[in-house]
């Protein structure tokens, strides 16, 4: 039989509530699944099997399972007997597949309970993929490894495998809506919050009508990267160029950033909870720029009574591109558009906004009816993951088309 099999890490800490987290893993990854073939989806010996008799689907498959949050580990499998002649059969129907000059074999075994130990194996199976292909043993930085799990009733066989983002499975924490401008920033902000379980929802704020809704491919683009890791994805878009253009003719300009926030938090609080948000997102960080000293951020979080989580908190400028590359939005992230927040900004922003100032003067103004007028223009729309022409289609390539691919290979 063959089978990608997932493996866990922070599902795997569980304990008690393992079963639980197992079922949301499968529950969160079987529509997935359903996109690119016909499986069989379960869980056994603290890891989730997908099985197939279909070649194709099974690549495929191997390709989107790093992208399931939850997911710490893929491995394309063979499941045997566990005996040392199955396992060394597999080990070398596997190695005719490839040419490679060094290997290793890495043995695990899960379950105690078999005649032999993992050094056995190793060496046994060494030997007879030593005498078929001649090539030597590397355990330092061999070309090919084979890996040998062996589980309670039975072994898997593998000579490949990705590494997964771990995490725990999307939507097992609940859903979140995150404010998503299309900068380098949010999207990051989505993704860590996913890893930790949550279904993320997207708002986009633009200056429509003062500026059309000219990035509305790069959100686009940026949603369907994000799907992969979550499946569908919701996008609102709410244009406040009505109500920003009003703020700047009565806020003092330092605090127009201010403002604008507290307009759009207010905005996507009321969003959340018609639409069953926990809680809201920002891509923002400390300290990176003006709007985002301690000060102002207490100015612009007093605006919402939903819970705000802004996952990027600690994170500097290097970190957040890091993992921008490697989850394939930096590039899209830095193509030009027009964001609202540059439109009437003041070249000298508050950087410690007072509360009291902003409320005094936000309390003589309709905000509340402006904003209201806004989410009357409301937009919607689903995204999807976006297999057709990725490198999914073919089974071919690496998943993430970008500077820093997924690591295929040894995750040690
Ligand atoms: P990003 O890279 O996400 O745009 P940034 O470094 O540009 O962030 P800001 O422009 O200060 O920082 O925005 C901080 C956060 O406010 C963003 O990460 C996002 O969550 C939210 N935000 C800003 N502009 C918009 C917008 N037009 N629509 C929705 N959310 C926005
Ligand atoms: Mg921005």
């Amino acid at each position: 039989m063959k089978a990608i099999v997932l493996h866990v890490e922070d599902i795997a800490l569980k304990k008690g509530n393992r079963p639980y987290f197992f079922r949301q893993l499968i529950a969160s990854i079987r529509p997935r699944l359903s996109d690119v073939g016909d499986f069989r989806v379960f869980a056994k010996d603290n890891r989730v099997f997908v099985v197939t008799d279909d070649e194709r689907s099974l690549e495929r498959a191997f390709r989107l399972a790093p992208c399931f949050m939850g997911v710490a580990l893929a491995r394309k499998s063979t499941s045997v007997q566990p005996d040392i002649g199955a396992i060394a059969g597999a080990a070398l129907a596997l190695a005719e597949q490839s040419a490679f000059t060094s290997f290793k074999v890495e043995t695990r075994r899960s379950s105690k309970k078999h005649p032999f130990t993992s050094p056995e194996v190793n060496q046994a199976v060494g030997a007879a993929i030593q005498a078929k292909t001649s090539a030597r043993v590397d355990l330092t930085k061999p070309e090919q490894t084979f890996w040998v799990d062996v589980l309670q009733d039975e072994a898997l066989v593998a000579s490949e495998q990705v590494k997964g983002f771990g995490g725990l499975p999307v939507g097992s924490s609940g859903r979140a809506l995150c404010l998503f401008s299309g900068g380098i920033d949010s999207p990051v902000a989505a993704f860590l919050a996913m890893q930790r379980g949550l279904k993320v929802d997207l708002v986009h704020f633009s200056a429509f009508p003062y500026v059309r809704f000219v990035n509305e491919e790069k959100q686009r683009l940026l949603a369907e990267r994000l799907a992969l890791f979550q499946g569908a994805t919701r996008i609102y878009r709410v244009g406040i160029g009505e109500v920003q253009q009003r703020l700047a003719a009565h806020v003092p300009k330092r605090l127009l950033v201010v403002f604008t926030r507290r307009t759009m938090l207010r905005i996507a609080a009321t969003l959340a909870q018609r639409f069953g948000c926990g809680a809201l997102l920002t891509g923002e960080s400390l300290g990176q720029v003006a709007s985002q000293t301690l000060e102002n951020l207490k100015v612009i979080d007093q605006a919402s009574p939903v819970l705000t989580l802004r996952p990027l908190i600690g994170l500097g400028k290097q970190a957040i591109v890091g993992i921008a590359r490697q989850i394939g939005t930096f590039s899209i992230s830095i193509q030009q558009d027009e964001d609202c927040c540059q439109l009437f900004l003041p070249r000298h922003p508050e950087t410690r906004a007072g509360l009291e100032e902003v409320l005094a003067v936000e309390s003589g103004l309709p905000v509340h009816a402006w904003e209201e007028e806004a989410l009357e223009a409301l937009e919607s729309y689903d995204v999807f993951p976006a297999l057709q022409g990725s490198p999914l289609e073919n089974g071919g390539g690496t998943l993430i088309r970008e500077d820093r691919p997924l690591v295929y290979g040894s995750v040690s």
